[in-house]
Parts: C-alpha cells; sequence; structure tokens
C-alpha cells in the first residue's frame, strides 16, 4: 500500500500555466498551440493539456505517436501534431489516430501519400538547423504536390541567442518557402522565437518552455511566472560538530556547530549533482543551503536559524533560470528530468 502522502511534491500552478500561454499568444500576435512532448515537459502531459485546451488552445505538438495516444482523448476539439513524423513502423498507429505527422522526410511524404491520400497533414522546412525537416529545395521542388498541408514549419536555432544574425535569416527564408508552398497555416516560432517579435509569430506559434515558466529571452521576464515548486520533507534533523564531514566522498567539512536537515530528494528525482556547492532549501524567509554531494534520493541541506523539526517540510529553490545559471544544466533539463516520485498537485485558481 502507497502511503497517502509521499515525501516530495511538485506543486503545480495551473493558473500560471494558463496566464503564461495567454501571454505568449498576445507577444506572438497569433494563436498559441503548446508543445507538450516529453510529459509536458516533465510536468504531466494530461494535466498540462486538459488545461490548455479547456482554456482555448486548439494545437498540440508532440514528438512521437505514443504521446499523441497519451493525450488524444483530452483533445476533443483541436488538433495533435507528432513532430518526428511517421516511420513505416508508425503507420498503423497513424492511420487510426487523429493526430496527424509532421513530415520531415521525402520518405515520409511518399509513405503518407500512398497511404493517406488527401488526409491532412505538417510539413517541417529545415532553415538552417539542420535537424528533422526537408531542405528548401526539396520543399520547392514539387515534392508535395498533393499533399493536404494543415501547417506549414520550420524551426529556428538561435532564437534564445540575443542578438543572432541567424534568426531573421532563418525567418526571411521561411517566409520565402511558405509563399511558394501552399499550406493553411505557417508556423515559425518556439517560446523564445515569440519573444523576439510579432514578426516571427506567422499564423500559429508553438511554446513549450515558456508555458512551464521557463524564460528562454529576457523579454519574458516578468510576463512568464512559475509553474513548478519543489517541497521536501525533512528525514532527519541531525547536530554536526566542528570537524566533522557531510556526505559521500565527504566533500563538506563544518568548521562550526551546524543543524542540518536531511530532504527526501536527490539525482533520481531530477535534482542533479550539478547543484552540490550551488543549491538551496527555504523555509520561509530563511535560507537553507545545501552542503556536500547530491545522493540519488537525498541531499543535506544546513538548517541555518531555521526553526524545524523532522517531518516538516522545506521549499527547494527551482527558480529556472537562476538554477539554470548557477548548475550549468539547461532549464529545459531541469525540467524533464523531475522525475515520477513527487506527489503532484495541481492549484488552480478559478477565474
Ligand atoms: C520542442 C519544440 C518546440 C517548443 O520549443 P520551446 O523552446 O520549448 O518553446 C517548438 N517547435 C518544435 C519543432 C519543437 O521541437
Amino acid at each position: 500500500m502507497i502511503p497517502e502522502e509521499l515525501p516530495l511534491r511538485l506543486i503545480l500552478d495551473g493558473t500560471a500555466l494558463v496566464a503564461n500561454w495567454r501571454w505568449l499568444a498576445h507577444c506572438a500576435a497569433a494563436p498559441a498551440g503548446a508543445a507538450v512532448k516529453a510529459d509536458g515537459y516533465g510536468l504531466g502531459a494530461g494535466d498540462v493539456t486538459r488545461r490548455l485546451a479547456e482554456a482555448g488552445c486548439r494545437d498540440f505538438f508532440v514528438a512521437t505517436w505514443a504521446e499523441a495516444d497519451a493525450i488524444e482523448a483530452l483533445v476533443t476539439e483541436g488538433q495533435i501534431a507528432v513532430l518526428h513524423g511517421v516511420r513505416e513502423e508508425d503507420m498503423p498507429s497513424a492511420l487510426a489516430s487523429r493526430a496527424r505527422p509532421v513530415l520531415n522526410t521525402p520518405a515520409m511524404v511518399a509513405r503518407w501519400k500512398a497511404a493517406a491520400p488527401g488526409r491532412p497533414c505538417d510539413v517541417m522546412v529545415d532553415t538552417g538547423m539542420n535537424r528533422l525537416g526537408l531542405s528548401v529545395e526539396e520543399a520547392c521542388s514539387g515534392l508535395l504536390d498533393g499533399l493536404r498541408i494543415d501547417v506549414l514549419m520550420s524551426h529556428l536555432a538561435c532564437a534564445d541567442e540575443v542578438d543572432s544574425a541567424m534568426n531573421a535569416r532563418q525567418r526571411a527564408s521561411f517566409a520565402d518557402v511558405a509563399g511558394r508552398i501552399r499550406s493553411e497555416r505557417r508556423s515559425l516560432a518556439n517560446s523564445a522565437g515569440i519573444c523576439i517579435g510579432a514578426d516571427y509569430g506567422f499564423d500559429l506559434v508553438r511554446p513549450g518552455l515558456a508555458l512551464y515558466g521557463g524564460i528562454p529571452r529576457a523579454e519574458a521576464a516578468g510576463h512568464i511566472a512559475p509553474v513548478a515548486r519543489i517541497e521536501a520533507q525533512i528525514l532527519q534533523v541531525r547536530d554536526v560538530q566542528p570537524g566533522q564531514t557531510i556526505g559521500y566522498g565527504a566533500t563538506f567539512t563544518a568548521t562550526r556547530a551546524m543543524r542540518v536537515a536531511i530532504l527526501n530528494l536527490g539525482y533520481a528525482d531530477g535534482y542533479l549533482r550539478a547543484f552540490a556547492g550551488q543549491g538551496k532549501a527555504r523555509h520561509g524567509d530563511v535560507e537553507c543551503p545545501l552542503v556536500g554531494r547530491v545522493s540519488m534520493d537525498l541531499v543535506a541541506v544546513d538548517l541555518a536559524a531555521a526553526d524545524v523539526a523532522e517531518g516538516d517540510w522545506l521549499e527547494i529553490d527551482y527558480r529556472l533560470e537562476t538554477a539554470a545559471r548557477a548548475t550549468g544544466l539547461s532549464q529545459y533539463e531541469l525540467l524533464t528530468g523531475l522525475g515520477s516520485r513527487y506527489q503532484r498537485r495541481w492549484i488552480d485558481q478559478r477565474a
């Protein structure tokens, strides 16, 4: 039997999620879909999709057919696009699904034309990232004739860089291709691309990171609200004497008498070892710095003046932008690594 209260919590703010989505659409001056791949960036694809669909989001982007299947029942009015397209092995799932593939290669185009003539699809054109997608030449060669293309898209390589000439080059290249290929809608921008300016919005934007509280560029600061908070329970409080060490490798030596809390959180929960020497917990206004290494399931924090005991809870400092800077991990890695041992509590304020 699983205990009703787990010793580790993810507090998820559904109101912030929806507010972030609305701000992104406003900023783009275009309708916003949502990238919910990788289990909604680790926060739970179903929980995220349900909230955004209710708020009016009509386009959901996943990586694979398994991910499409997981949210299909929740997307009753909108569309699901599978970014990785259709392999031969995917065709039975694709034909049975309401989701549509994003065709990335000539073989995928041929496969879709043969198996599902007239059925809508999306198409990815590569404008310089050299990841997935048809080259501009392939896309304009007549290869796409006869397809019913809903969203023609491309993806920006450097949108989160402050001043990259690549963004304008990719935008121009995409606008050119989009003028030569017939589609219902055109889409270029991810979260960071939205922040560059409304001329990157086209007919649909595809934010992921910023929906979940990530700050892709300075323009988003102050507008994007955090969505996920971590709270970990104290399993033990101990007194450590000067000269004693804490944790694996004995990397931390106490220079004074300390009270230390051992928390139920570790690298198996996505709290990676890069937080050593950087991480902080918090009790009210009292900061409790991490001491020693991060274990698989445990960390130690200096309680300083925090008045807490075994069984109490501390909030872990997991502000994505500052945590990314401190650890060298990306905001994407911080979210998608969170793992399955959290008690997930969504909080939704009724508008
Ligand atoms: C993941 C992804 C997105 C969302 O990107 P963010 O940077 O998280 O906003 C948009 N488009 C494509 C093609 C993607 O793969």
